[in-house]
């Protein structure tokens, strides 16, 4: 018999503030889910959030900052203009937040940005969550920049992984996608997280049309034949001020794959646990994997346990949607721990089944390094 995770009154009152939601009773749907454990951690006791549509809420991706050292032409304008500081959420704020989602069962953590290594007391700040009770996989995407110098300190502190950017290997077309970017940083910042343990070596690289959706992406592919790398090609998705050009830029899951397919032949189908993004497929005898993110033109919902934390403290339920639930306002006001709590249970009760761009919805509200990829 399955446990009943109950909940009271908020659901309620929530369901009539969202009266075009067709939802179906909580505590019948839930039973459907299977069994719910339930843990204890010091202070407080886990109790898993699960969304309207009964998808466990499990994975918080948390943007240390919106500043990047970086430009991406398909991330942010040149002349992008920051929060100021005393918007954004301090680390005593940041880290209750997080115990705040551990104690409703987030375990799985990511920390981004903008670039999250340029976040003063990074080390430090990864050194308290890998503390907080509940969490047991704390990873990091970053353009790797900074990782020739953070990646072991990062490790030492608990972090478990990363995923690095990058979309090409030619020196001079990194330079250009990122408008100011050195390649051999990023290769500094590959080898120190290899060095540093930091496994398994994921690069993320988005792919855009008539600039790295040939040669380059052949590349790419051609690394994980020696290297036990992940490597994982990124549909691009329309945001912000930059959508015109990521909409004409975008290149499908099918191209890519019929792409890499022309110069190593069918893929082999890897391992697929259905809530990890990324599709795996493998280049027949390779040591590594390629994974494809098809947000765009196969999108994945169905399995999405995501919530994102902005750095201005602000739950974004979905990346492609514009609902948030401000967090930060009300902690600052003197929300307590049970408050803040059941403003994130709630807010994740309604997160949105998934994005809305077949139908020509698009996110305005922020663009990406704002949100946290
Ligand atoms: N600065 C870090 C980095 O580049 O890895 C972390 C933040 S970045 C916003 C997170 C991920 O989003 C990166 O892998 C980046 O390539 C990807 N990204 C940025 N803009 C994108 C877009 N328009 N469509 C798809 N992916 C995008
Ligand atoms: Fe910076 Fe990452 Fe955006 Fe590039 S993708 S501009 S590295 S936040």
């Amino acid at each position: 018999m399955p446990t009943i995770v109950r909940h009271p009154e908020p659901f309620h009152q929530q369901t009539a503030a969202y009266p075009d939601l067709d939802l179906v009773p909580v505590q019948q749907y839930r039973t459907d889910l299977g069994s719910v454990k339930i843990a204890s951690a010091p202070g407080y006791t886990i109790e898993p959030m699960h969304d309207s549509y009964g998808r466990r809420i499990n994975y918080m991706r948390i943007s240390l900052t919106d500043a990047c050292n970086l430009r991406c032409v398909y991330c942010m304008p040149e002349d992008m203009k920051f929060r100021p500081r005393r918007e954004l959420m301090s680390d005593e704020e940041l880290l209750l937040l997080v115990r705040v989602g551990a104690s409703l069962g987030v375990n799985k953590i990511r920390l981004t940005g903008g670039e999250p290594t340029i976040r003063p007391n990074v080390v430090d700040l990864v050194r308290e969550i890998a503390c907080i009770p509940g969490v047991d996989d704390l990873a990091m995407t970053t353009n790797g920049i900074l990782l020739d110098k953070l990646a072991q300190p990062l490790a030492d502190a608990g972090l478990t992984r990363v995923n690095i950017s990058l979309d090409t290997l030619d020196a001079e077309k990194f330079h250009n996608i990122t408008r100011w970017g050195h390649i051999e940083d990023v290769w500094r910042g590959i080898e120190a997280s290899e060095a540093a343990g930091l496994r398994p070596i994921k690069l993320n690289s988005v792919v855009t049309r008539n600039f790295n959706d040939g040669e380059d992406l052949v590349e790419m592919a051609r690394l994980t034949v020696d290297r036990d790398w992940e490597v994982r090609f990124i549909e691009m998705m329309p945001f912000g001020e930059v959508s015109d050009f990521q909409q004409t830029n975008v290149v499908s899951f099918q191209e890519m794959r019929a792409t890499v397919e022309a110069e190593f032949g069918p893929l082999e189908e890897a391992s697929y646990d259905f809530v990890d993004p990324s599709r795996p497929f493998r280049i027949r005898g390779a040591k590594g994997t390629l994974g494809f993110i098809s947000s765009v033109t196969e999108p994945f919902c169905q399995g999405c346990g995501r919530v994102r934390l902005t750095a201005d403290g602000k739950l974004r339920l979905c990346l492609l949607r514009e609902d948030e639930v401000d967090l930060l306002t009300p902690l600052r006001a003197g929300a307590s721990f049970e408050e803040l709590r059941v403003l994130m249970r709630d807010g994740a009760f309604h997160k949105p089944w998934g994005h809305g761009l077949a139908s020509g919805f698009f996110a305005a509200n922020r663009a990406m390094n704002q949100i946290g990829g």
